[in-house]
């Protein structure tokens, strides 16, 4: 990918209106445009990412065995009056009327959509259990909001609800799900917990929020570094420097941090307003058992910039860097020069490996260097004059400070597909 064609412009200067290091960096470094407060255009290096994390959220709840579907953002009011949420979310959804003077509203969730679908498909014991998800866009009037890509009004959730015949059934999926979440954290750079959470406006039972440790968090958790019990601090009764309960060896500590996902037992809180029912292997009507299990995708990326960045800019994990390689051309680009960079570059594109080739000409090698940074791609490779005449190219890591020589003839050796 040549970053002369790439609708790419850096800024040296943090926007002003910004206070959140995620949106401060990512906007510096062009991933984001800001169009309003939580509202943002995804730009070529941040839909890259975007797509990398909902890759792997994708491959994850295929794994857990769910299906996924695309539900409407715009619901009509009446299937939210079902439930009593057109007045109970009234703050937080955006409502409106049409011009025939229908009244409609954007999903901040879909807990109502999904049951009505699953109307349509679930109608006996032997339909059960069911699950499925999709990648959607939320909104949400957030109020203020000033914490970057943590906080939309807009924004994408991968939510995924599951259907069972009891309790038991919705249990043992929930504990996959718990799972299958930690593994999406995991593969994107993210450490999780599964933290003790209230039910919120979803369920009266307690649910799990999975949280990441972050000082730009909301949450304050309560963690148990030794055996990872974690309780969201709004409802423990416990403190800081107490003996922790579930291992009894480690101490409870405090913990700043950011939520990234949150899954619920709902059991029949849905499916009742909707006779979501099925026969039971006597015939009798019984209501679906159901969870919901969500996801923030901007969140993560926001959490991923808040955790791995340094004064110069993004350090990202491997797995969702936009590319895995900045290629830098540096010098005065003479024919012989500019042939030796293309050659390099047209390797790696022949051997697969993702290549962010910074062929600008006319920009200097300080500039370059500052954008490979800002922009945070895990390795940079500079070919110039002097490795030229060496059949060498320069190799950095973003993370760390030694810069290698390597021959021509070695790359092969370490850029292995
Ligand atoms: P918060 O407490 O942070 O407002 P929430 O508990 O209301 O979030 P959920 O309804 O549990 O959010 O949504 C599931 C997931 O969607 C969250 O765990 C989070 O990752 C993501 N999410 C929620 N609200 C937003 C938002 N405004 N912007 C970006 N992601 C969000
Ligand atoms: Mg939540």
């Amino acid at each position: 990918m040549l970053q002369s064609k790439l609708f790419l412009r850096t800024q040296n200067e943090s926007p002003k209106d910004e206070v959140a290091i995620n949106a401060q960096l990512l906007i510096r470094g062009n991933f984001i445009h800001k169009l309003m407060a939580g509202a943002y255009s995804y730009l070529p290096l941040g839909f890259r990412v975007r797509e990398k994390v909902i890759k792997i959220i994708r491959e994850e709840m295929n794994a857990l065995g769910a299906a996924e579907l695309l539900m409407p953002a715009l619901h009509p009011r009446s299937i939210w009056d079902m439930t009593g949420r057109w007045e109970g979310l009234s703050k937080i959804m955006y409502q409106f009327k049409d011009h025939s003077g229908r009244e409609l509203g954007l999903g901040p969730t879909h807990e109502e959509v999904v049951s009505l679908i699953a109307k349509s498909i679930i109608f006996s014991y032997n339909d059960l259990p069911l699950s499925v998800y999709q990648i959607q866009t939320k909104f949400r009037d957030e109020p203020r909001p000033k914490s970057g890509l943590l906080r939309g009004r807009e924004f994408t959730m991968k939510d995924l609800y599951s259907f069972h015949t009891d309790q038991d059934s919705l249990n043992e999926f929930y504990e996959e799900a718990k799972k299958a979440y930690h593994k999406v954290f995991s593969r994107c750079g993210l450490k999780s917990y599964a933290t003790e959470a209230s039910g919120g406006d979803f369920s009266k039972e307690i649910s799990h929020e999975f949280m990441v440790e972050s000082g730009a968090g909301e949450d304050m958790t309560m963690i148990c570094r030794l055996c990872g019990w974690a309780q969201n601090k709004s409802i423990s009764e416990f403190k800081a420097g107490g003996r922790c309960l579930k291992c009894s060896s480690g101490v409870l500590e405090e913990m700043k941090s950011i939520e990234v996902g949150n899954i619920f037992k709902l059991g029949a809180k849905y499916s009742e307003p909707f006779s979501l029912n099925y026969k039971d292997k006597k015939g009798e009507l019984r209501p679906v058992v159901m969870g919901c299990y969500g996801i923030g995708v901007e969140r993560i990326i926001g959490t991923v910039v808040e955790v791995y960045h340094d004064e110069k800019g993004i350090i990202w994990p491997e797995t969702i860097a936009p590319l895995s390689l900045h290629l830098l051309l540096i010098g005065e680009v003479k024919p012989p020069l500019k042939k030796f960079a293309t050659q390099v570059y047209n390797w790696f594109m022949k051997e697969g490996v993702e290549v962010l080739f910074d062929d600008r000409e006319n920009v200097s090698a300080g500039e370059k260097f500052v954008d490979a940074d800002l922009i945070g791609l895990p390795r940079r490779l500079v070919v110039s004059e002097k490795t030229m005449v060496q059949e060498s190219v320069e190799l950095k890591e973003r993370s760390k400070k030694e810069i290698k020589l390597i021959k021509l003839k070695e790359l092969s050796k370490i850029f292995k597909k």
